[in-house]
C-alpha cells in the first residue's frame, strides 16, 4: 500500500502519516520526487484503519501495491535510484550510461594494469575484475582471492577507476568492504538469501545479477532481500538467461530493460559479455542495449584473451573495445 500526499505537503503532514502507520506497527519508506512524495507501506496493512489514513492532512491518495516486491517497485519510489560511488561517479536516472569493463578475472599485476590502463583511455569509467570466481568445475581456476582484490585496489589507485568484483562468501565481506567500490552478486548466488541478507546490512553497492534462469519478479525478489536490510544501493544486471538457443552462451532478454524502468526505480546495466559469449557479437548487442536505455553496460576486455584464464572467447581487445566506445557515444542521441 502507498500513501500519495498532496503536491507541496508540509514535513509536518508526512510525519503524521509516518507516526500513524509506524504506530500500527508496519515500516514506512518515504520517497520525496519531485513531482511528488509518496510513503510506502511495509507490513501487515489490516492493522491499518484506511478511513482514517485517507483522513490525515495532505493525503491525495491511497494505492494497493499488489506486487510481492515493495521496495523494488517503481510505485513506491516514483524516481529512479541513482547511486554514487565514493568517486563521485553517478549511476542511473538521467546520468550517462556508465561502461565497467576489464577482465573476467585478475591473473597477475602486469596484465590487469595494461587492461587498465586501456578501458581507461577508451573511455570505461569502472575497472572490473574476479578474484573469487564462480566455476562450473572444481578444477578451473577458481582466482587469486584476496591477492586478486589488493591488485584491483592497486589498479584504483594508480588510474582513479573504481572496481567492481563479485564476492561469494559472506565470510569475504570485510575485506570487498575494504577493496572493491562495488560488490558483484553473480547469476549463481542471485538467490542465495543468507548471503543477499548480509547485503542488506552494509552500505555498499551491490550489482545483482539476473539469475541463469530467474523470472524478473524472481530477480527483484532478490533485490527486495538487499533492500529490505536497509541497504538502497542496488543495481540490476541482466546477463543472458539460459534458453534453447546454442549459438549464445545465453540469451540476453534486451526486453528487461524497459519492463526493468517501468517495475522498478533501480538502474539497470546489460552485460553483453557473458549473455552471448563471443567477442563477435558483444559489440552490436552493447549498442543495442545503449539505445534501449540501459544506465551502463559490464564488458569483459583482455589485450590476450587467446591467453585468458577465464571467458577469453568473450573478452574484447583493447582496440575493439576503443571503437566500441565511440560508437557508444554517438549513440546516447538516441536515448
Ligand atoms: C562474471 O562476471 O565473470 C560472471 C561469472 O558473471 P555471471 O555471474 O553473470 O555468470
Ligand atoms: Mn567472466
Amino acid at each position: 500500500m502507498i500513501v500519495v500526499m498532496n503536491h507541496n505537503s508540509s514535513a509536518a503532514s508526512v510525519k503524521q502519516v509516518v507516526e500513524f502507520v509506524e504506530n500500527a506497527g508496519l515500516k514506512t519508506q518515504v520517497s520525496r520526487g519531485e513531482e511528488r512524495t509518496v510513503i510506502g507501506l511495509i507490513g501487515d496493512k489490516t492493522k491499518i484503519d484506511r478511513s482514517v489514513l485517507e483522513s490525515l492532512q495532505d493525503v491525495a491518495e491511497i494505492i494497493d501495491v499488489s506486487k510481492p516486491y515493495k521496495r523494488a517497485a517503481r510505485e513506491m519510489h516514483p524516481d529512479d535510484t541513482v547511486i554514487t560511488l565514493d568517486n563521485g561517479l553517478k549511476i542511473g536516472g538521467k546520468h550517462e550510461p556508465v561502461v565497467m569493463a576489464g577482465p573476467c578475472t585478475v591473473e597477475n599485476w602486469e596484465m590487469l594494469i595494461e587492461i587498465a590502463k586501456a578501458v581507461k583511455a577508451a573511455g570505461a569509467k569502472v575497472l572490473r575484475g574476479g578474484a573469487w570466481k564462480p566455476r562450473t568445475s572444481p578444477y578451473a581456476f577458481q582466482g587469486l582471492g584476496e591477492e586478486g582484490l589488493k591488485l584491483l585496489a592497486k589498479a584504483r589507485a594508480e588510474t582513479g577507476l573504481p572496481v567492481v568484483s563479485e564476492l561469494m562468501d559472506t565470510k569475504e565481506i570485510p575485506l570487498f568492504l575494504e577493496y572493491v567500490d562495488i560488490i558483484q552478486i553473480g547469476a549463481r548466488n542471485m538467490q542465495n538469501f543468507s548471503l543477499l541478507k548480509e547485503l542488506g546490512k552494509i552500505d555498499k553497492p551491490i550489482l545483482l545479477k539476473r539469475g541463469l534462469a530467474a523470472t524478473i519478479e524472481e530477480w527483484l525478489m532478490s533485490a527486495e532481500y538487499i533492500l529490505a536490510g536497509g541497504n538502497t544501493k542496488v543495481l540490476l544486471c541482466e546477463r543472458g538467461i539460459r534458453t534453447m538457443e546454442k549459438y549464445t552462451r545465453n540469451t540476453l532478454d534486451l526486453s528487461a530493460v524497459p519492463v526493468i524502468k517501468k517495475m522498478s526505480h533501480l538502474p539497470i546495466i546489460i552485460d553483453p559479455s557473458h549473455a552471448v559469449g563471443h567477442w563477435d557479437y558483444v559489440p552490436s548487442m552493447s549498442k543495442a542495449a545503449i539505445v534501449a536505455g540501459a544506465d551502463g553496460l559490464i564488458i569483459e576486455v583482455h589485450s590476450n584473451p587467446e591467453k585468458a584464464a577465464c571467458d577469453g572467447g568473450q573478452c574484447l581487445k583493447p582496440k575493439l573495445f576503443g571503437d566500441l566506445m565511440k560508437d557508444v557515444k554517438d549513440l546516447m542521441k538516441y536515448r
